[in-house]
């Protein structure tokens, strides 16, 4: 009696059915991501008994932290807090978020050894070839930032601040995402030649062919395959295909044309833009961004 339960979990689906039974646990609170409005209140939370510049911006904060939870949140402010006690500072200002940003959101920068010249050159082709595509693009996340700077795995990234707390995506915007993210490929090719690309744009097709597979075989965005959903998650036996040979064979053809002109449509906007990228290319290596 007056004994309350309290459990957390981050997979519902594979608890036990005996668990979830009447009397057990009976009310399912969700508790999704923070929204940019909860996460702008839980910046202020953790800042509460911290020295912050007014020069400082917790909204455009909690925009370039989408996706992140509170434990996130308070990391970033941990990283700053640090930033700023290592040069004997009181006062955290933008400068040391954007360091504890970086941080926390693509790992901490790698300074072991230099990059040889023309492979850091090609990283910062590949970066701005994701970055001014993504910024020409219409329906692409608006770029934030490029680094060539190692961190972790990555040896450049290219920083992209979503559209806040969006839940529905447009045909379009998926477009002009795929050739964003073949953007990369398609700078090495357009800047070194055909037989100069790398294998640094690999992750980028993984990602562009999970979204062109998503549009046509779960979101029925391509007219001639139609409104089925064909990616059942709840599929248990995944060796069965829910589809025909002949089916098969449209869809893999289909995935292929929309990646084919993505790519076609990446490389016409970077020869378009060229003169621009090595000027672009220029700074980025002066400066070691
Ligand atoms: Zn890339």
């Amino acid at each position: 009696t007056n004994i309350i339960v309290i459990a957390a979990t981050n997979r519902p689906d594979t608890l036990d059915p005996a668990l979830l039974r009447a009397g057990r646990f009976d009310r399912k609170v969700f508790v999704s991501v923070p929204t940019l409005e909860e996460r702008i209140q839980i910046f202020e939370y953790y800042l509460k008994s911290k020295k912050v510049d007014e020069k400082v911006n917790l909204e455009s904060l909690a925009k370039r932290t989408s996706g992140l939870v509170g434990a996130d949140i308070e990391n970033v402010v941990n990283e700053a807090a640090l930033q700023v006690a290592k040069s004997n500072r009181e006062v955290l200002e933008a400068k040391d978020f954007e360091y504890a940003l970086e941080k926390v959101i693509m790992g901490p920068e790698k300074k072991v050894k230099s990059m040889k010249e023309k492979e850091k050159k090609l990283v910062a082709y590949h970066e701005l070839g994701h970055a001014v595509t993504g910024h020409l693009l219409e329906n692409a996340d608006p770029i934030e930032k490029i680094s060539i700077v190692r961190r972790g795995h990555a040896l450049g990234v290219t920083w992209t601040t979503p559209e806040e707390d969006k839940n529905l995506y447009s045909k379009a915007k998926f477009l002009d995402e795929v050739v964003t993210l073949l953007g990369g490929r398609a700078a090495e090719e357009l800047f070194f030649g055909k037989d100069e690309i790398t294998t640094g744009a690999s992750n980028d097709f993984e990602r562009a062919t999970n979204i062109v597979k998503n549009m046509i075989l779960k979101y029925g965005m391509d007219e001639e395959i139609g409104t089925v959903n064909y990616l059942n998650d709840h599929e248990e036996n995944e060796f069965v295909r829910p589809y025909s040979e002949k089916m098969a064979e449209l869809l893999d053809q289909k995935i292929k044309n929309y990646l084919d002109t993505a790519y076609t449509k990446s490389k016409k906007i970077l020869t378009e833009n060229k003169d621009l990228i090595e000027k672009m290319c220029t700074i980025l290596l002066q400066k070691e961004y």
